[in-house]
């Protein structure tokens, strides 16, 4: 049974006090709430004071991205060594906006990965295509590169721990969802392409998370499909309220 994870993904917003504010909203609102794995990604100014805040608590701490060297001269880089000492579990890795805006590609997500799974860090790896690839037919073609470049190299163990996340570019901050048919469809085809890489059993380990304007209102119909294990949350994990109704939907 692979338990879905519901991952907030703050990107670049969340001072250090609005950051510790949301998290304790957020205990007291999942309190007794069971059944999924939650996680927070706060940039990186406010990680270890959620990280205190968290202490104790059933949820998680994420970072949005880091660098492959463990330590060295890479001005403005972090390493994650320093992600994991101040008790992140999990780093999200080749976001699209890290690869639109930053130049991100399946080589550098490649060594990023083996470096979080060296350290102890659960990778989140993004995949997803854009709006014209879609309209291209284009949308497997694009993801199974992204998959076999991206997860190059890995054990079949190695890949059974990933959490994989299907973000539909198109989808992300437009308020435009991919249907639950579309988002199934393209997940389900992800763990065909990672069957192939380390076998059924592997591939039936890993978690797939869906991501692009997920909602209060589509959250639940979305977690039903069977390739569905979770999603990864940019503008509604921001409210407290919003974000806990997101939980409770999977
Ligand atoms: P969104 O972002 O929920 O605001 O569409 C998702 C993401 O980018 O991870």
């Amino acid at each position: 049974m692979r338990v879905p994870l519901m991952a907030g993904n703050w990107k670049m917003y969340k001072t250090v006090d609005q950051a510790v504010e949301f998290v304790r909203g957020l205990k007291a609102a999942l309190a007794g709430a069971g059944g999924a794995e939650v996680a927070v990604c706060p940039p990186f100014t406010a990680l270890a004071a959620v990280a205190r805040e968290l202490a104790g608590s059933q949820i998680a701490l994420g970072a949005q991205n880091m660098y492959w060297a463990e330590e060295g001269a890479f001005t403005g880089e972090i390493s994650p060594l320093m992600l994991k000492e101040i008790g992140c579990r999990y780093i999200i890795l080749g976001h699209s906006e890290r690869r639109q805006y930053f130049g991100e590609t399946d080589q550098t997500v490649n060594k990023k990965v083996k470096a979080a799974l060296k350290h102890g860090l659960t990778p989140i790896v993004c995949v997803g295509e854009q709006l014209a690839e879609r309209e291209a037919g284009r949308t497997e073609a694009v993801i199974k590169t992204q998959i076999d470049g991206s997860l190059a190299g890995l054990t079949a163990d190695e890949l059974a721990g990933l959490v994989v996340a299907y973000e539909p570019v198109w989808a992300i901050g437009t308020g435009r969802t991919a249907s639950t048919r579309d988002a199934q469809q393209v997940n389900g085809y992800i763990r065909a392409l990672l069957a192939g890489l380390a076998g059924h059993g592997a591939a039936g380990r890993v978690r797939i998370q869906y991501g692009g304007s997920v909602k209060p209102d589509n959250a639940a119909g979305l977690m039903a499909e069977p390739d569905i294990d979770g999603a990864l949350v940019g503008g509604a994990s921001l409210q407290v309220d919003s974000f806990a109704a997101i939980v409770r939907a999977a």
